[in-house]
């Protein structure tokens, strides 16, 4: 064992020890997953959902537009692109979500708004059996999560992007830059507007943050993926630093609107 598999050991038992003291809540249901359960398999620790609620979600795989990564209908599953992305052109190069949001909104609610940031931990599981080997081929430099408006940021207590990238990076091994990039003003609840709204109301909403952003390869994460406006006005940024690269993930990502 070398001192990172000690370390990383350590974190694993004092994980679990935390784990017996503060249950976790499932996903889909919020009820207590407990800590240990004895199985015919055998002792099972560690678990973050419960089974029967697992098969409740559903996962985005199968025909998915090349561009933001949504599942396309049966009637265009031979189409490359979602009938959104043939209408819009967008700045990120393309996009992976997790769950088809339906079947998850309760859960990213809470997430969100009820302080169940243990979530996040489920969510880079997921994340990184659904599509981590794809995402580590990018070659991706950089995880950075959509940030919010610090004063926003300070009144929820914390930014629910921010917390499900910070798993991610422990899950993909792969740094999280919350220092690049930030949020000028608060802006609208994008779900207040349509299309042309969304855009108006992100002008120049991003600022980076650093002169000399050397990143080629970059992964933006957010909670969902809907017209792909904040996306695109991020990755508009740090196409003019240079970033060639642009990629997201969001945790779910709906039908074609
Ligand atoms: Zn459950
Ligand atoms: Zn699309």
């Amino acid at each position: 064992m070398d001192l990172q598999e000690i370390k990383e050991t350590g974190i694993e038992i004092f994980d679990k020890t935390l784990d017996l003291v503060y249950p976790r809540h499932c996903p889909v249901c919020d009820e207590i997953v407990s800590a240990i359960s004895f199985g015919w398999d055998g002792v099972v620790t560690g678990q973050l959902i419960h089974d029967k609620c697992r098969k409740k979600i559903r996962y985005i795989h199968g025909n998915t537009c090349l561009k933001c990564g949504k599942l396309l209908p049966d009637s265009e599953s031979d189409n490359e692109y979602c009938r959104d992305c043939y209408k819009t052109k967008h700045v990120f190069d393309r996009g992976f979500s997790i769950f088809e949001y339906r079947s998850i909104s309760g859960a990213i609610y809470r997430f969100k708004y009820s302080g169940r940031q243990e979530y996040a931990r489920f969510f880079a599981g997921e994340a990184k059996k659904l599509c981590g080997a794809r995402l580590k081929k990018l070659g991706i430099e950089a995880i950075v999560p959509v940030p919010m408006f610090k004063g926003k940021e300070k009144k929820r207590g914390y930014n629910q992007a921010e917390i499900f990238a910070k798993e991610l990076s422990l899950a993909l091994k792969i740094p999280m830059r919350n220092d690049i990039i930030e949020r000028n003003r608060n802006t609208r609840p994008m779900k207040e507007l349509d299309v042309c709204g969304r855009r108006n109301n992100l002008k120049k909403a991003f600022n980076i943050t650093q002169n000399d952003v050397k990143f080629k390869c970059i992964l933006i994460i957010d909670d969902i993926y809907t017209t792909g406006s904040t996306i695109d006005e991020i990755a508009h940024e740090f196409r003019i630093t240079g970033v060639k690269r642009i990629y997201f993930l969001t945790l779910a990502i709906g039908q074609t609107t």
